[in-house]
């Protein structure tokens, strides 16, 4: 049975691993394929590729796109999407500026309650990477805030937090034209994840499929027993299939290379809708 993982981060997003970093991870924890799907960038592929070839690991060059609904955040991974797409690059332009913009003035907020949280150092942490909140957990972690970025994300980071600031986005619609324009595969990202806000309505889940949604995915750590079983009532309503995935982000988060993973027959499906090819291990 092939191992495969395609929700994976960086440090060109919110995770600690170089891309080689991850290839040499996804290795060690015996998977087949691996996914690089940063949010909204693709800057890491190039160096992941060649690592994946170097070291015989299967990869799915891929991306995980941020849209909102009523300023929740909604995740969609675009997987074996076309990188140089120009409408597809314009919109990562755009989310990069939004993320600074809008984590700015998370720090705004926060700065009377948190002595000695300045912008630049949290801006500095992403490296030029899309900032999110991950960065200025690690901050208040540095400060001595709180104890780790989980802790952070309980209470002050939260969309229910006192300094929870809403993002500029797509509509989760518009995300997904976007990605079967850009050649890619969308599958929405952990939709019943509840600590991060309230679950995606099915009308919204609706839309996302009329616009072309390939699957959705159930088999991911945020997700307990019941959230799978709501995922599964959604999947057979709109005959989707499911899919599995880490979200694994170094040492950003708990999660592990392979925790979960994806069908090897949704993959195949996956593998021919997809314009970019995957690297074979
Ligand atoms: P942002 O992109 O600014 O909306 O931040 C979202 C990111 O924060 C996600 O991609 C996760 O990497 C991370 N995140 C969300 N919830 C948690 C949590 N409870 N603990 C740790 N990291 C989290
Ligand atoms: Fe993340
Ligand atoms: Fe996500
Ligand atoms: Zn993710």
């Amino acid at each position: 049975m092939i191992r495969i993982d395609p929700h994976a981060h960086t440090n060109h997003s919110d995770g600690t691993d170089t891309p080689s970093e991850l290839i040499a991870a996804a290795k060690s924890a015996g998977l087949d394929f691996v996914g690089i799907s940063d949010h909204d960038t693709t800057s890491g592929w190039d160096e992941a590729v060649k690592a994946a070839r170097s070291q015989g690991i299967g990869l799915i060059p891929s991306v995980e796109f941020s849209a909102q609904w009523q300023g929740r955040p909604v995740h969609i991974l675009g997987l074996l999407v076309d990188s140089k797409h120009a409408g597809l690059q314009q919109e990562f332009l755009n989310a990069q500026n939004s993320r600074s913009e809008r984590l700015e003035r998370m720090v705004s907020k926060m700065q009377n309650d948190f002595p000695g949280l300045a912008w630049e150092n949290v801006e500095r942490r992403a490296a030029g990477a899309p900032l999110g909140r991950p960065h200025l957990a690690d901050e208040l972690v540095d400060l001595g805030f709180v104890g780790d970025r989980s802790e952070a994300f309980v209470e002050i980071l939260s969309p229910r937090g006192p300094y929870w600031e809403r993002q500029k986005t797509l509509p989760p619609r518009e995300a997904v034209e976007l990605i079967r324009a850009a050649g890619g595969v969308p599958i929405l990202a952990h939709p019943q994840a509840t600590k991060r806000g309230r679950p995606v309505p099915q009308e919204v889940v609706q839309e996302m499929v009329d616009a072309g949604l390939f699957a959705l995915e159930r088999d991911h750590r945020d997700h307990d027993q019941g959230d799978r079983a709501e995922v599964d009532r959604l999947a057979e309503y709109f005959g989707l299939p499911i899919t599995g995935g880490s979200d694994y982000h170094g040492r950003g988060k708990p999660n592990r290379l392979g925790e979960n993973l994806t069908d090897p027959d949704v993959f195949a499906r996956i593998c021919e809708q997809g314009i970019t090819e995957v690297i074979k291990p």
